[in-house]
């Protein structure tokens, strides 16, 4: 079925960290914005004389009249280019919601999910909904891997919702630069490894492994060895366009 292409007005703009850009948008056509936590959006745009399109994540939760990406920086990139743009008013075209990277009907079980960067935007999207699996008896650990703690985006948020729920944990692992004074909840290293430190239990755990492609790879390796099935493995890659 051809996917149908709806106008999106600018709401908002802003840095969240230093590098990282949150774009906020209402449909311009008077439609519902209708989507699961975990899904993502597609804006289309021309480039060259050509219809292209990129992919972004809905960084906030299902129910409201908009909706929000996170968008990190890409020198020369033709979307990154245009978003970083936009300003307030202004519209543009966009389509779904697209993906299954949502939360599934599991039993009571340990969600581990592991982002790069803007990867945890999903997560954000589900923290009403993983309150709920909480109260029913789920644990989760969220890692989130960046290069550094001024990029730690939404850290704060995360960080208030496991103060609040005995049964969530965030953690950051930073592979460049460590701050002079380190948090509990913080390390260095790749966010994969520090994955490796979770007593990982493939009969017991579901994994959720969003952002950057290489990460995604080798925490996939690492986990079917350890003896965890696809089934219990659930990926989104930002794998850039070829176009
Ligand atoms: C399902 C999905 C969800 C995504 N969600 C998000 C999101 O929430 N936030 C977000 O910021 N991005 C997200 N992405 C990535 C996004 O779709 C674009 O690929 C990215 O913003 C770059 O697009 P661009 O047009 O600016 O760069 P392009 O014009 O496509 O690329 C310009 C150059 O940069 C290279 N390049 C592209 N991406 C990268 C990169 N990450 N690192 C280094 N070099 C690169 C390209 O190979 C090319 O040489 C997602 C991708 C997918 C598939």
């Amino acid at each position: 079925m051809p996917f149908k292409i709806f106008p999106m007005r600018v709401t908002d703009s802003r840095h969240v960290t230093p590098s990282i850009l949150q774009l906020s948008f209402e449909r311009d056509d008077g439609e519902k914005i209708e989507y699961q936590a975990g899904q993502f959006i597609n804006i289309h745009f021309e480039n060259d004389g050509k219809k292209i399109h990129r992919s972004y994540s809905i960084a906030n939760t299902p129910g409201g009249e908009w909706l929000e990406i996170a968008m990190s920086p890409v020198e020369g990139g033709r979307a990154t280019t245009l978003l970083s743009g936009l300003s307030v008013g202004d519209v543009i075209e966009g389509s779904g919601p697209y993906g299954r990277f949502i939360l599934k009907d599991d039993e009571p079980t340990r969600y581990v999910m592991l982002a790069t960067g803007t990867g945890v935007t999903p997560y954000r999207a589900m923290l009403p909904l993983l309150e709920e699996r909480i109260a029913r008896g789920f644990s989760v650990d969220v890692l989130l891997g960046i290069w550094r703690r001024e990029e730690a985006l939404y850290a704060d948020e995360f960080l208030a919702f496991a103060e609040q729920q005995p049964g969530f944990t965030f953690h950051v692992c930073y592979s460049r630069d460590m701050p002079d004074e380190v948090a509990d909840h913080e390390c260095e290293g790749y966010v994969q490894a520090r994955m490796q430190q979770l007593d990982m239990d493939p009969e017991r755990d579901i994994v959720y492994l969003c952002g950057n492609p290489d990460m995604v790879d080798q925490a996939t390796a690492w986990l079917k060895e350890l003896g965890f099935p696809i089934a219990r493995l659930r990926r989104e890659k930002y794998l850039p366009s070829r176009r």
